[in-house]
């Protein structure tokens, strides 16, 4: 068989295609074949999620929450609140990294304590960041703190309260995608057997008070914390633990709690990242 002299019906749609790919959107839908370019659709999701989250290019900010010259509240030990946020915050972001989130960043800020808050707000602003996670231990009002002796030390202590909890603020312009980041931990959390800290929603905690908004998983609502507000990322606190309670300092210190909460975050953030 010879060449044909008159165009063939291939050729022909060769030509109709030719003249369409330049409408085309400018992707690798040029190198499928020509039937399948002629047929495509747009996918029925495209707008609302035209942005996959790839772990590699999902820009992850890991707060230490205070600094080293204002360092939080002080355990029941005298280790001071910094310390501990360091440590775990530290652990976070490697295990973030080696889970493939290598644009995670470790946040340390410097200075007193109301200005660093806005020094973390405008370093995550600048960076662009996709998700804003602050990690803090807790503490207890001091109405609430008793006295003992720690190695020769006067210290203070509260073995009323236990476990984690999680905040987010609902002026955060992401909140949605803060709350949902914050539930998915909580749920990592809660299947390491880990109970969240439910005393804030008692009225003995006075302001300290805060709303719950999910019960099963320990997020509460706390609309004017800096770093939540005014984030244009979605953001989320973590008080990992109580380091005012004794047996809880304790377990805040050994490294097997430190990795599974690390665990936790990074479950966490791999199905926030397929969601979001
Ligand atoms: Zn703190």
């Amino acid at each position: 068989m010879g060449k044909a002299k008159r165009p063939s019906a291939r050729s022909i749609v060769a030509i109709v295609v030719a003249l369409l790919l330049p409408l085309a959107p400018i992707d690798s839908s040029h190198a499928v074949p020509k039937r399948k370019i002629v047929r495509a659709k747009p996918k029925p999701n495209a707008k609302l999620a035209p942005e996959k989250c790839e772990p590699a290019n999902f820009r992850i900010v890991v707060d230490v929450g205070h600094t080293a010259e204002s360092p939080g509240a002080d355990s029941a030990r005298n280790d001071p609140e910094f310390a501990f946020n360091l440590r775990l915050a530290r652990l976070i972001a490697t295990k973030l990294k080696s889970e493939g989130f290598s644009t995670t960043r470790l946040l340390v800020t410097e200075g007193r304590a109301r200005p660093s808050l806005f020094k973390r707000v405008n370093a995550a602003n600048d960076w662009r960041a996709d998700l804003f996670l602050s990690i803090h231990h807790d503490a207890v009002p001091d109405k609430f703190l008793e006295e003992w002796e720690f190695e020769g030390a006067r210290s203070h202590f509260s073995d009323r309260f236990s476990g984690h909890s999680l905040f987010v603020s609902r002026q955060n312009p992401r909140y949605a995608a803060s709350l949902a980041f914050a539930r998915l931990l909580g749920r990592e959390l809660k299947a390491q057997d880990l109970t969240y800290a439910q005393q804030y929603t008692l009225p003995l905690m006075g302001r300290y008070r805060h709303d719950l908004l999910d019960k099963e998983f320990g997020v509460y609502r706390y609309d004017q914390l800096v770093v939540l507000s005014r984030t244009k990322s979605a953001a989320v606190l973590l008080e990992a633990g109580s380091i005012i309670n004794r047996d809880e300092e304790m377990a805040m210190n050994s490294p097997e709690r430190q990795e599974v909460i690390a665990t936790a975050v990074a479950g966490a953030m791999k199905e926030f990242c397929e969601k979001h």
